[in-house]
């Protein structure tokens, strides 16, 4: 059984990306440059928006934060967005979610220029990804996507089960194993016989947010399991697959925290990179 080193993965990833940037500045004179807006005080938030610029500043990229109150009104924040879009510094725009109620999440993410949206949120992005065309694809499934090609290369035929179907990771999941021949199923809350569909997956990848829903005798021997969620409980951050019963039946599955988590920010790294190049063509 392989546990899949998110960790390592994603570290191996910045250091070739880096290597990417200082081509690209050698090349054209000029790196790549994420602006995220951050509104309120929501800790984890605030917390994941440092953990970006940090990393995005590790690689040699330009990193802003653009910082407002939960009390700021929706018409500044869209023209924030409509100056960056206009800004050739800017490579790439996120606004870190969740916003305040009073600010309409749609009208926020539709107002980003697709070519600069490197969350993958944007309807023309979400669009080009289930039509198959080159899109910004979301951070989350695109690092789930990297670990399970770095275990299975050849995806051809696979039968993947996804659990969840959110706009942020089990959607856009489903388009890329998709796109690797897979056949897929998607599943969620109202899907009925959850252990009977999860038993028949090569692949199976949970995105659920319940600590430890997947058990042993859900995983058919030999599958590749990825563990998304990210849940706090007592006994300190799990996933939504119980590690411990589900590590002695598949082939190879990612541990939480160190699997998943590390690979989102380093794709959005990549995705920066993706968007400069872009610009470019
Ligand atoms: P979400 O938007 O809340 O979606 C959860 C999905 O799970 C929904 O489709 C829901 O079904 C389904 N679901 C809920 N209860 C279920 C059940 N009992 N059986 C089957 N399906 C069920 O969550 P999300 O944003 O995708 O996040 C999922 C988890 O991933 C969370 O733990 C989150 O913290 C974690 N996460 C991790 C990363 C990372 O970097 N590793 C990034 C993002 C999120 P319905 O659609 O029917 O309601």
């Amino acid at each position: 059984m392989t546990i899949i080193d998110g960790k390592k993965t994603a570290a191996d990833l910045r250091s070739n990306l880096k290597n990417e940037v200082d081509n690209l500045k050698k090349k054209y004179n000029k790196v790549p440059g994420l602006t995220v807006i951050l509104i309120g005080e929501y800790a984890p938030s605030k917390i994941y928006v440092r953990n970006k610029e940090k990393s995005a500043v590790e690689i040699g990229l330009k990193s802003e934060i653009i910082e407002y109150p939960d009390t700021i009104d929706e018409k500044t924040v869209l023209e924030k967005i409509s100056e960056l879009n206009k800004d050739e510094n800017v490579s790439g725009i996120l606004v870190q979610l969740p916003l305040p109620k009073h600010i309409n999440n749609k009208k926020i993410i539709d107002a980003i220029d697709p070519n600069k949206d490197v969350d993958g949120f944007h309807p023309n992005n979400v669009g080009n990804l289930s039509s198959g065309y080159e899109s910004s694809v979301p951070c989350t499934p695109l690092g789930c996507h990297l670990l399970i090609k770095k275990i299975e290369p050849n995806l051809n035929g696979k039968k993947a089960v996804i659990l969840g179907r959110s706009n942020l990771n089990g959607k856009p999941m489903t388009q890329l194993l998709l796109k690797e021949n897979c056949t897929v199923t998607i599943a969620h809350s109202k899907t009925k016989n959850l252990k009977e569909e999860c038993l028949k997956a090569d692949i199976l990848v949970v995105a659920v947010g319940i600590p430890k829903l997947v058990k042993g005798d859900w995983v058919k021997k030999g599958s590749i399991v990825i563990d998304v969620g990210i849940n706090k409980t007592d006994e300190g951050i799990v996933g939504d697959v119980d590690f411990d019963e589900v590590s002695k039946i598949a082939k190879a599955i990612t541990p939480v925290p160190g699997g998943v988590g590390p690979m989102t920010i380093a794709c959005l790294l990549k995705n920066t990179i993706e968007c400069f190049k872009r610009s470019l063509v």
